[in-house]
């Protein structure tokens, strides 16, 4: 084993035309993984806690996909089930919390003690007479140890007002720091992770026998050449993962449900984590309270009003989020707000109509498995099917070696990305 400095011509499509006269000496590791967002970045901790060698390599800033822009809220599944009914997509998410909170305890599977904790808990709100159903139902013996009916006295200050006619629920449901958590995950096993670049930075070779199965993949870094060898190559990349695929003969089929999100930054604080909940499937609003970089606080809005905004201007989703939240709460002091509005997609394996997965995805095709969490939330559970699915095809950690570590020193190390709202109000 040792480092590979390969003579090869790189081609149009990203993959290499040999010199045959140079003999390429791949470095060895048991995975890779492609994506450094919450899965690949929880599956990479569980790996190498588990002793594979296993490193990570990331195209932009470790996050940077859906994962930062997430709303970060660990939930257990109840605003899948507002129909009155837990449903399969509610009740694969359902031991998640209790996981999270071990690991923000520092007594699970993973140490997370030192993510931000943004709430403890997740309100449902209603404005006015929430349907009786979905009131019996949320005090039903199923769900009574789930969500709790809130005290008045106990409203958080947004709703602490005499015009405010409706219900309010609490639900056990952590919300985080996007940034924290993944900075949490980078930190144990950091040496093991770098940047590739997006473009033209890496080539798979295919085994010539089998189109489905990865021979090896080249790292471009600068005028250096690395070459990869692993039992598996693990494909984490969100929507990244379909472009990723395209060198499999048969690739999984990838969707995306696109959003437009929204950014309220105030010039007072009102600490906010809530649904709210009407008669339809979805929440009509997710609103989640996030601190920036220059000490002020935005809510960050999604939802039912997400979905429905994909067709429209910013200018118009935002116009739209005004006049919502001046309707649901007309007594706040919203003529200082700053609005930003921004698309983006959750990419998840194809279903029938291109409805939301009910849980996560692994896909093994030869020596490549491809993943989608679909929620932040089921990372853990992904994980689990990850170590299952190598443990099945007996896929062994390997001894440590340094030359695992020398060899990938001509690699650059990525960044963690911004929360969006940095971003966007800069
Ligand atoms: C607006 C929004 C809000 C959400 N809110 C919640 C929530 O509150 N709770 C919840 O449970 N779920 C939520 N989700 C869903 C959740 O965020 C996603 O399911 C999850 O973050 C997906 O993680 P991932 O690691 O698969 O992908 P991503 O987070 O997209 O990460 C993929 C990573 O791969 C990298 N990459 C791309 N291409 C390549 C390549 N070729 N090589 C190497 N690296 C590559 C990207 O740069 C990125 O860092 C939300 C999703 C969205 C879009």
């Amino acid at each position: 084993m040792s480092i590979s400095r390969i003579s090869k011509t790189w081609n149009l499509n990203n993959s290499f035309i040999y010199d045959n006269n140079m003999k390429n000496l791949p470095l060895k590791v048991d995975i890779v993984i492609f994506g450094g967002g919450i899965a690949g970045l929880w599956i990479f901790n569980r790996l190498r806690n588990a002793g594979y060698q296993a490193i990570l390599l990331e195209s932009h800033a470790l996050g940077s996909g859906q994962t930062i822009k997430s709303q970060g809220i660990i939930h257990g599944g109840l605003k899948y089930a507002l129909t009155g009914f837990l449903n399969a997509s509610a009740n694969a998410v359902e031991d998640m919390p209790k996981r999270w909170k071990d690991c923000l305890a520092g007594t699970g599977e993973i140490d997370l003690r030192s993510v931000n904790v943004l709430s403890h808990e997740q309100l449902l709100w209603s404005t006015g007479s929430l349907g009786s159903e979905i009131a019996g139902f949320f005090a039903s013996k199923s769900l009574n140890s789930r969500v709790k009916k809130l005290d008045k006295r106990l409203y958080p200050s947004v709703l602490q007002n005499p015009s405010f006619k409706g219900h309010v629920y609490r639900l056990e449901e952590v919300v985080l720091d996007t940034v924290s958590l993944i900075d949490t995950l980078a930190k144990p096993h950091q040496d093991f992770i770098f940047k590739i670049n997006p473009h033209e930075g890496y080539a798979f070779t295919i085994d010539p026998e089998c189109k489905d199965k990865i021979s090896s993949v080249e790292i471009r870094s600068g005028q250096e050449t690395l070459s990869l060898q692993a039992e598996r190559y693990l494909f984490t990349a969100g929507e990244g993962n379909e472009q990723l695929s395209l060198c499999l003969a048969h690739p999984p089929v990838m969707q995306r449900r696109p959003l437009q999100m929204l950014v309220a930054k105030f010039k007072t604080h009102y600490p906010f984590f809530g649904h709210c909940i009407d008669t339809g499937m979805n929440p009509r609003i997710t609103i989640t309270t996030h601190p920036t970089q220059d000490d002020q606080s935005v809510w960050y809005l999604g939802g039912q009003i997400a979905e429905d905004g994909v067709n429209r201007s910013p200018e118009k989703q935002i116009a739209i989020a005004k006049k919502e939240l001046n309707s649901l709460l007309p007594w706040l002091e919203m003529e200082t707000v700053e609005w930003r509005s921004f698309f983006i997609n959750r990419a998840e394996p194809a279903q029938p109509g291109g409805k939301r997965p009910d849980s996560v995805s692994l896909t093994a095709i030869e020596n490549v498995l491809v993943a989608w969490p679909t929620k932040l939330a089921l990372s853990p559970l992904l994980a689990d099917q990850v170590i299952a699915k190598l443990k099945q095809q007996a896929v062994q950690a390997s001894s440590p070696s340094e030359n695992v570590l020398r060899s990938c020193s001509i690699l650059e190390k990525p960044r963690i990305a911004l929360a969006v709202w940095d971003e966007l109000f800069q």
